[in-house]
């Protein structure tokens, strides 16, 4: 069975104490995942190591970083490693996400390259891909996201890329409040899981979790997640709630 992941993007918010708070309100509500079943915290840098000793290896629940540099080491004041997010154990990193390829100018490119880093160093990434409004309204969304794919991720092996999890966040929905309907998110969902059969074939495409991100709350996610090609979600506001991301971990199929 494909991997179902619930997974928090804290995003530049929380002290550390209010991140310990948060951790410490999610894990007491005792939630046990199941063997495909995966709870993970992407939580900013300073806290990764906290995450992971609040974690204390509970089945199933694991941190990622937000962000790693595109380059190995070297005289890039502020920036953050691979081999260093490695050296603390961090097994996932995000990648592309949108207000990262707004803000910061991140190409396919430099994503293709973070992304062959992260592996390098035994790292899963979690590449974030999804359309503008503009384009939604186009109605070439799936070509859109199509190119993200193939820019930073066709030059992988079959073998790897089987490794890697994918979210689709429209952009439109994030932080919007303006959730995709189960129909919107299921009909491109299985249109991306087309494109990598297209290049990797269908058991290939089959086994790389797709999480659905934009306005994912506890009251729609299990709505969202019973989609076949929805493998869960990553969720931003809603992640920053003790009580709503329990509900949304607990809504994993
Ligand atoms: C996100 O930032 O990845 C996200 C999906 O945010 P929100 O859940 O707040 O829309």
């Amino acid at each position: 069975m494909r991997k179902k992941i619930a997974a928090a993007n804290w995003k530049m918010n929380c002290t550390l104490q209010q991140g310990e708070q948060l951790l410490d309100g999610i894990l007491g509500a005792n939630i046990e995942l199941k063997a495909h079943q995966q709870a993970i915290f992407a939580v900013p840098f300073p806290y990764l190591t906290m995450a992971t000793a609040k974690l204390n290896g509970r089945k199933g629940y694991s941190i990622a970083a937000q962000n790693v540099y595109n380059k190995k080491s070297g005289a890039y004041t502020g920036e953050v490693s691979a081999e260093m997010l490695q050296s603390i154990q961090v097994p996932y990193c995000l990648v592309g996400h949108s207000e990262r390829r707004e803000y910061f100018s991140e190409s396919n490119q430099m994503l293709a390259e973070k992304i062959d880093l992260l592996l390098a160093n035994g790292i899963t990434p979690i590449f974030c891909c999804g359309e503008p409004l503009s384009i939604r309204e186009a109605g070439t969304q799936n070509s859109f996201v199509a190119k993200q794919l193939e820019e930073s991720l066709f030059h992988l092996s079959a073998e790897v890329v089987a490794t890697i999890v994918i979210a689709y966040e429209p952009i439109w929905a994030i932080g919007t409040g303006k959730t995709a309907t189960a129909d919107q998110a299921q009909e491109i969902h299985a249109y991306l899981r087309s494109v990598l059969a297209g290049k990797y074939g269908q058991a290939v495409a089959d086994q790389i979790p797709v999480l659905y991100g934009g306005s994912v709350k506890g009251s729609n996610a299990k709505e969202l997640f019973s989609c076949p090609d929805v493998d869960g979600g990553l969720v931003g506001g809603a992640s920053l709630n003790a009580e709503e991301f329990a509900t949304i971990i607990s809504s994993l199929p």
